[in-house]
């Protein structure tokens, strides 16, 4: 555990669209505001030819330059190339995503004018740099320690990848917790620590790409998650491509012309769809209108929220069935929840309020927690309680979180063994005994999946191992213990113990599901101090060249409130105008060429200009 000796924790909500930081600071938890003054950071990373940008300032290139400004990395992190959900989004997408080694989804970019492939972990470990940098220059102190949040339903690969992020990015992840539960501990420090009766909670979580739905029990300050469903691939982006193909399909009737494969014009379509999509959670009907969208063409169409309805019915019907899944896992009825609280941006739409409500037969939805902040806000109540920072009830804070996903070893006829059900609460050590399958067998492969399908092929494969050095003897005979040990992190580690030679085996994390070798994130560590660097290096020397730019403008000025003589001013401003071209034509940007032309200057005009 971390102590307060080093320093402020922070907590980051690792979002699909937008990240979140906060702090415990000056006696509560402060959400952080960004260079920009925005709470909330795009998660988007885009590439040009002199650095590479980060959030707002990634966004605001993304029409301008959309193969190389990246969003969504976590719908790809610890995924596969393969991964049916993630062949929908790259379709989608207008940068480009191949296959690598193993299976891994790796973006393809142009960096400096150079082609780069990028990991998931890469680009979010981009976004998980900028958070703390936001988090650095509010404190004003350098920030090493964070609670990351994933979504509930995040495997075990996707955990590990996104702690491998965090890694990359300089952070010490004290721990990676469910956005659900975060969300829960946010809403239980407002409505919790003064109550002594126990309530039944449900956290509805609906965000940009996941879906979280977790029930848990709380009392005072002890949370217990009874039980979680959901989905890591739904939400606010599908209902913006449901309204983009919408468009795309009625302007290609209208117009006869094929967008679908121009990844600039569906990069603008898409962010006037979601733009539209925000206008409807508050207006009857809006229109999305984009000059020159193709070929020419501009765009102009009308969009209701009823239609917008219609296009997304059967995503937001699949959110309350999770809910029902969460309800009957719990083994609750849903007159036994108490507050049903909404988290996440998503969670505005009119109609998924309205289908909640009904589903809880009119009870009215709890909105007191903020939806874009309330899962920083609780990670960061976290990260206080783990570094013995915060008030007295936050560090009698109790968290119980449970495993999303069965986990289970491959048996004969590719059978799932369950050894750890799922919404076990962790964190849990449970124990199974195997046998060998044939006479004198000295060595068991062991394949560890995560999933509910009782045939291994249709779950996820974690990792395999060898349990070798094992007695001859007939098959059956061999007693091998097989351990699951999740951490608090719901990290899994898997041990084999043959009993009668006493040879252990222990899972080592290898590239079978795509998660990165030790070399690779060493060389991923070295390249993002590099880009520290080169980003340092690029601040110096703009930060050279806006001096002079300063300088030069503010020349201009004195003489103007000086009211120098005529041809002194206009021989001045002759040379201002000169000094301008001159510093519109530096396409190299170097330091000591600025400093130099700033001090030819100086010694040129504050002579004339002190004069007066
Ligand atoms: P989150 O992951 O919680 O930051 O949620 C981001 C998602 O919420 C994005 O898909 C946004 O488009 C969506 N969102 C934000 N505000 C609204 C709104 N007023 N109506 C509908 N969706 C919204």
């Amino acid at each position: 555990m971390a102590g307060t000796s080093e320093g402020p924790a922070i907590g980051i909500d690792l979002g699909t669209t937008y990240s979140c930081v906060a702090v415990w600071h000056r006696d509560r938890i402060q959400i952080i505001p960004n260079d920009q003054g925005h709470r909330i950071t795009p998660s988007c990373v885009a590439f040009n030819e002199t650095e590479h940008l980060v959030g707002d300032a990634a966004v605001n290139v993304l029409a301008m330059n959309p193969a190389n400004t990246i969003f969504g990395a976590k719908r790809l992190i610890g995924r596969r190339f393969s991964d049916p959900l993630v062949q929908t989004d790259v379709k989608h997408w207008p940068f480009k995503v191949i296959c690598g080694a193993h299976d891994k989804p790796i973006i393809v970019v142009t960096s400096k004018g150079q082609k780069k492939n990028c990991t998931a972990e890469q680009v979010s470990s981009m976004v998980l740099t900028k958070m703390k940098k936001i988090a650095e220059d509010f404190l004003g102190v350098p920030v090493k320690n964070a609670v990351i949040t994933v979504p509930a339903y995040f495997n075990d690969s996707q955990k590990r990848a996104t702690r491998i992020a965090g890694c990359i990015s300089g952070l010490n992840v004290l721990r990676i917790i469910v956005e659900p539960t975060a969300a829960a501990v946010a809403y239980g420090l407002d409505n919790m620590f003064s109550s002594s009766e126990e309530k039944n909670v449900l956290i509805f979580d609906l965000g940009g790409g996941t879906f979280d739905v977790s029930i848990l029990t709380m009392e005072k300050t002890t949370f217990k998650v009874k039980s979680i469903a959901g989905d890591t691939h739904l939400g606010g982006e599908d209902f913006d491509d449901r309204m983009v193909n919408h468009f795309v399909k009625e302007f290609e009737r209208k117009h006869g012309k094929v967008v679908s494969d121009n990844p600039r014009a569906l990069g603008r379509l898409r962010t006037a769809c979601e733009r539209a999509k925000r206008n409807l959670s508050f207006m009857s009907h809006t229109t999305v209108a984009i000059d020159c969208f193709y070929d020419g063409v501009d765009f102009e169409s009308k969009i209701t929220q009823a239609k917008f309805e219609e296009l997304n019915m059967d995503l937001f019907k699949e959110c309350i069935g999770h809910v029902e899944k969460c309800l009957n896992d719990a083994d609750m009825d849903k007159t036994s929840i108490h507050d049903v609280v909404l988290v996440g941006g998503s969670t505005r739409i009119p109609k998924v309020q309205e289908l909640l409500k009904d589903f809880f037969n009119g009870k009215e939805l709890c909105k007191s927690i903020h939806p874009d902040e309330a899962i920083a806000y609780g990670a960061a109540v976290q990260a206080a309680n783990l570094t013995g920072q915060g008030n007295p009830e936050i560090q009698d804070l109790v968290l119980w979180d449970v495993t999303p996903l069965s986990l289970g070893i491959s048996t004969l006829d590719d059978n799932m063994s369950v050894v750890v059900p799922r919404n076990t609460i962790i964190p849990t050590k449970k124990e199974r005994g195997f046998t060998t399958s044939s006479d004198d067998q000295t060595s068991v492969t062991f394949r560890v999946f995560e999933g509910e399908r009782p045939k291994t092929s249709d779950n996820i494969l974690l990792d395999k191992f060898v349990l070798s050095g094992i007695p001859p003897a007939p098959r059956g005979v061999a007693s091998i213990n097989v351990y699951f040990d999740i951490d608090v992190n719901g990290i899994l580690t898997v041990s084999a113990k043959d009993k009668a030679s006493g040879n252990e085996n222990q899972i080592t994390i290898s590239n079978v599901t795509g998660i990165l070798s030790k070399e690779e994130i060493d060389r991923m560590l070295e390249e993002a101090e590099r880009f520290k660097l080169e980003d340092e290096e690029l601040k110096t020397k703009m930060d050279a060249k806006n001096s002079l730019e300063r300088y030069i403008y503010g020349t201009r000025a004195t003489i103007l409130s000086k009211k120098l003589p005529d041809s002194k001013a206009r021989i001045l401003e002759d040379e201002i105008k000169s000094a301008i071209k001159w510093l519109d034509e530096q396409k190299v940007i170097e330091v000591d060429v600025f400093e130099k032309k700033r001090k030819d200057l100086e010694s040129i005009w504050n002579p004339i200009i002190s004069k007066f």
